[in-house]
């Protein structure tokens, strides 16, 4: 083993595990501030998963006030308050014009670079790192934490070539992700060094990921995408979530924001076996009695036309057809023919097309994870542990997630700035 702390006697060592969006605020900001940052990445390369967030445009950030963020994080939102106010969206916005990246808002608060691609954000990101002074080694992953009692003192690291190197230094920071998108290097290290520590991890699951239905409705409307539909989740006959949004159905199920944003409650249900169903209002706009009353004009007024023309003014692409089969209608009835009972169930179906959740899509296409870390084992005003002195945590590796549109990026950057100000004893 060799010994390769080179830190100056004057200065804290720091030693940030992880290379990702937290990994990087976490490690310039520290050597920023005054420390001697080593920064050790398994990759070869950091920010993989960064640069390709939001369809490899990468949306840092929202542009809902500050105040409203916590509320778009699901169980975290308090503990993420301080971190949040202390690194804000504007914060953040600036940080990367600073380093001359322009942004601009998109649909849902979603801020974006003015130039669509995430990799300049990744470069600029790691170069500005590399500017404070942080010693970054890649292709070296952390295979375990030194501890001396209830301190951590460094960490124990394998190179490309498997030789074990240790490092030595007065603080370390654990920026190891989660387990989604493993292809990217988070694979769920960051679990497993927390556990040996001492730290209970939640257990992990896939969320903001798609979701496998029963039945064959959502298969036959593969390749539909319908930019705005509300989707209420029931579990065990309860509401327990509405979202409004776009949805994309798949050849397993659905998926688009509004299925992402449900799927953390969704793939509980499922994992918990509780009868997890959702409820699709295709025609948003318009209540129960207004499309009755609209039905009634269409079928009464165009009585010659075809019963699957009729519900062409309502339904795209194929989606006619599959509605004829799954109400088993004539597609070709004429529309005077139509009964009551027919428009009714018509109606049920535009309204509230039901499909009940089998199962979800895996870590590798899951955009976070739910799980890790448990924050009550972590001071939020330091993100520092409260079970292992000197150790503290940034990012998704924690039991942090939020919905789509920034806010995950968000919460990396704050809890990585957050914990790299405060580990070299500046927290805010
Ligand atoms: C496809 C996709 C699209 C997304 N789009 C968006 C978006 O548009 N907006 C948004 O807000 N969020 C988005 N997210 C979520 C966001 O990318 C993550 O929440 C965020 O990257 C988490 O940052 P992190 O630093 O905690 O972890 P990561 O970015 O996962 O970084 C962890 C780093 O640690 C390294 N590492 C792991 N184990 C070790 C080890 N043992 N030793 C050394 N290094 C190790 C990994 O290689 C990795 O580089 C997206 C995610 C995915 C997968």
């Amino acid at each position: 083993m060799t010994d390769d702390n080179r830190s100056g006697k004057t200065k804290k060592s720091i030693i940030v595990i992880g290379g990702g969006a937290s990994g990087l605020m976490a490690a310039g900001t520290a050597a920023q501030a005054g420390a001697a940052v080593t920064l050790l990445e398994k990759n070869s390369v950091t920010a993989r998963k960064l640069s390709i967030t939001g369809n490899r445009r990468c949306n840092i950030t929202n542009m809902c006030p500050i105040k409203e963020f916590p509320s778009h994080y699901y169980y975290s939102s308090r503990f993420l308050k301080h971190a949040l106010y202390s690194f804000s969206n504007y914060d953040v916005i600036s940080f990367f014009e600073n380093l001359s990246i322009s942004f601009h808002e998109e649909d849902r608060g979603r801020v974006l670079p003015v130039n669509d691609n995430g990799r300049t954000i990744s470069i600029a990101f790691q170069k500005w790192a590399l500017d404070q002074g942080v010693r970054l080694l890649p292709d070296m992953k952390v295979r375990k934490l030194l501890l001396k009692q209830d301190h951590v003192i460094g960490v124990i690291a394998e190179n490309s070539s498997q030789q074990r190197l240790s490092f030595h230094g007065d603080a370390v920071i654990l920026a190891t992700g989660g387990k989604s998108y493993p292809q990217t290097g988070s694979t769920g290290d960051g679990y497993r060094l927390a556990g040996t520590a001492g730290h209970s991890v939640i257990s992990p699951k896939p969320a903001l990921t798609g979701l496998i239905v029963k039945g064959s409705t959502a298969g036959k409307l593969q390749g539909i995408s319908l930019p705005d539909v509300i989707v209420s989740l029931w579990i065990d006959n309860k509401k327990v979530m509405s979202r409004r949004e776009a949805i994309i159905f798949t050849h397993y199920g659905l998926s688009g924001p509004v299925i992402l944003n449900i799927s953390r409650a969704a793939v509980e249900g499922v994992i918990d076996e509780r009868e997890t169903m959702l409820s699709i209002d295709l025609i948003p706009d318009l209540d129960h009695e207004q499309i009755d009353m609209q039905l009634k004009r269409h079928f009464n007024g165009h009585g010659n036309r075809r019963f699957r023309t009729i519900l062409e003014y309502y339904l795209p692409g194929k989606m006619p057809f599959v509605c004829c089969e799954d109400l088993n209608i004539r597609a070709e009835k004429p529309s005077s023919q139509v009964s009551a009972k027919e428009r009714k169930k018509l109606r049920l179906w535009l309204k509230s097309l039901t499909l009940t959740v089998s199962s979800f899509r895996s870590f590798e296409e899951a955009v976070v994870t739910a799980g890790g870390v448990d924050r009550a084992e972590v001071d939020h005003k330091t993100m520092e542990s409260r079970i292992i002195k000197n150790l503290y945590f940034a990012g998704e590796v924690m039991d942090i997630d939020g919905e789509t549109g920034g806010y995950n990026l968000q919460a990396a950057f704050s809890t990585g700035r957050l914990a790299g100000l405060s580990a070299c004893g500046k927290g805010l």
